[in-house]
């Protein structure tokens, strides 16, 4: 494969970059489904977004291919999730592209978690008996429809910036979806009203930003560290927990195998939700807003069939 990669990353380094600037259209490339359809909202149809990894995929391991390199050539505009999400693969198709402005720090690399919320900063010391901690924070942020309006803003200035005269088209593309937000959170926050407090277990903590917006209650991982598979006494010790606590529900990410949430589940009673982390998760999820409408039904719909409160 990176003999391969290497190939492609010659051929494209004869190739100027930033050609979709030319003929009108801005070309955007984001790492996620989500900035993409957070993209797409304010840049509507003034530009062309594609993203890289998809929804039902683990965002920390995409596997990288030869096309991702020729589509970072040719963009205008690489949006990432930054706080090290893509740390494993995005860096060397960046370098691989041979597209200046895209490099960090260049103007058309656009770090979407500029002006979000991050929860779970490390303080003092990182070390690897941790697991994978994020020294930056949780990545995961996006999974907050506050944060959803933050990125869309900070996405809707760069895009002015990169073509002024757009820039009241997209003013008004983000005041819409600002709009449309607004409406969708009164409803999630009615929807889910009823469940503050709630204590339930997650696989990874993809879920803070969730959990803090919505009133949920984490008590406890399926894996032990950050980035680290299920062991048995851990999940001995989250058995014992669960059944102390009466946790009825557990989110597991549609990547990660059912084996261990299951037979928790069959233990304690718990059930298992296959949370969408991400647009594209499911077919039927086809952008941000229909991403929380998808997984407060989820989890309303289940909450109700175990009775619990
Ligand atoms: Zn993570």
């Amino acid at each position: 494969m990176s003999r391969y990669l290497l190939c492609v990353a010659l051929a494209v380094a004869l190739a100027a970059p930033g050609r979709a600037a030319a003929a009108g259209k801005l070309s955007v490339i984001t790492t996620t489904e989500d900035l993409a359809s957070l993209a797409r909202e304010v840049g509507g149809d003034r530009i062309s977004v594609e993203a890289l990894a998809r929804g039902y995929q683990d965002p920390h391991f995409v596997e990288p291919k030869p096309s991702f390199i020729l589509k970072l050539n040719k963009a205008d505009l690489l949006i990432a999730v930054g706080r090290e999400l893509e740390i494993g693969w995005l860096p060397p198709l960046i370098t691989q592209s041979r597209n200046p402005t895209l490099q960090p720090g260049g103007v058309g690399y656009l770090d979407a978690s500029l002006n979000v919320r991050i929860l779970d900063v490390p303080a003092g010391q990182i070390t690897r008996a941790m697991g994978d901690v994020h020294p930056q924070g949780n990545p995961h942020y996006w999974l907050d429809p506050g944060n959803g309006r933050r990125i869309a803003q900070t996405i809707q200035k760069k895009l002015s910036e990169m073509s002024p005269g757009d820039a009241a088209y997209f003013a008004g593309r983000y005041a819409d979806f600002d709009k449309r937000l607004a409406e969708a959170e009164k409803r999630w926050d009615s929807q889910m009203a009823p469940y503050k407090g709630l204590k339930i277990v997650t696989y990874h903590r993809s879920w803070p930003n969730f959990a803090e917006r919505f009133g949920l209650d984490v008590v406890g991982y399926i894996e032990p560290r950050p980035g680290i598979p299920p062991s048995p006494g851990h999940t001995l010790d989250l058995i014992r927990e669960i059944k102390r606590l009466g946790v009825p529900i557990m989110f597991v990410e549609p990547y990660f195998d059912l084996k261990t949430p299951n037979a928790v589940s069959r233990d304690t009673g718990a059930r298992v939700l296959v949370m969408a982390p991400s647009v594209g998760a499911e077919k039927e999820i086809a952008d941000y807003i229909k991403l929380f409408d998808y997984d407060i039904n989820l989890i309303v719909t289940a909450i109700k069939q175990t009775g619990a409160k």
